[in-house]
């Protein structure tokens, strides 16, 4: 097992591609605390990791992302009852589908919240525990696609995706010598519920036409990904942004 003992964060952990990198993180070894927007999420997703996989350690907690306090008191608590953490994946995120022409201010500051200040949040408290406890440790970050191209309609979200490509790079950059390694994943077109609630089916099939190996990702197929970079395999790997879109970018 490539993870085993290791404790990991997953934000964004209840469905979706969060939740498959939970279970191949259990399947793997590792002790994880899941995250949901509401605690009734988060309970849910535990009970069903447990109902599949019955030794796991696995908790799943309310994490409200958006609150500098909540993030640092979170932490805490997690450092006091595991006494480290190895492996940070900031996976949740949110978007919006307006375009530029209508967004509102308020929407923009939603998505900045969740996607950009959220994942800044819980590397800078992350990241503080990994240099105290000096054995390293791995941080992921979920972009996407559109952060390096850009998307029609997407303007806030593509924003904040290109924000997390220049901080995951800065981390890599400023953490290295202290064993942190800091990577990005950026997955193309993913079959979850946030596909399904903004994407139009029409859009789906002409993207669809637009991929090399012509389907959206199960999200299974994204979490090996994390995998390797979690594990000592990916040792030598930081600052990277490794596409996962079955080749609709290159
Ligand atoms: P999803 O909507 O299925 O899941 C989102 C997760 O984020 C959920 O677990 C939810 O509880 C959590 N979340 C939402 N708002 C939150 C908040 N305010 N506080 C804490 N947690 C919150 O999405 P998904 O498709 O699995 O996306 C996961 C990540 O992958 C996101 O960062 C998304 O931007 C990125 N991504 C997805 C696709 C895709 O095609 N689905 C493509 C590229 C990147």
């Amino acid at each position: 097992m490539k993870l085993e003992g290791k404790v990991a964060i997953v934000t964004g952990g209840t469905r979706g591609i969060g939740k498959s990198i939970v279970e191949r993180f259990l399947e793997e070894g590792a002790i994880v605390i899941l995250g949901g927007s509401r605690v009734e999420t988060a309970k849910k997703a535990e009970k069903e990791c447990l109902e599949k996989y019955p030794n796991a350690q696995v908790v799943g907690v309310e994490m409200e992302l958006t609150s500098t306090e909540k993030v640092e008191m979170l932490i805490s608590k997690i450092e006091k009852e595991y006494g480290k953490i190895d492996i940070l994946v900031n996976n949740a995120g949110i978007t919006t589908t307006q375009s530029i022409l209508e967004l509102t201010d308020s929407e923009f500051d939603q998505v900045m919240q969740l996607d950009v200040y959220g994942i800044m949040r819980m590397t800078r408290a992350v990241s503080r525990v990994m240099v105290k406890q000096k054995s390293g440790g791995s941080i992921i970050n979920t972009a996407s696609m559109v952060g390096i191209y850009g998307s029609p309609r997407q303007p806030a979200y593509s924003c904040a995706k290109a924000a997390v490509l220049g901080f995951t790079k800065a981390c890599a950059k400023e953490l290295g010598h202290q064993n942190i390694r800091v990577n990005a994943v950026a997955p193309g077109v993913v079959g979850t519920d946030m596909v399904k609630e903004n994407v139009s089916d029409e859009m789906l099939e002409s993207l669809k036409k637009m991929i090399p190996l012509e389907k959206m990702a199960d999200p299974k197929e994204l979490a090996g990904i994390y995998v390797y970079l979690a594990s000592s395999d990916a040792s030598y790997t930081t600052g990277a942004v490794i596409s996962v879109d079955g080749g609709l970018v290159m």
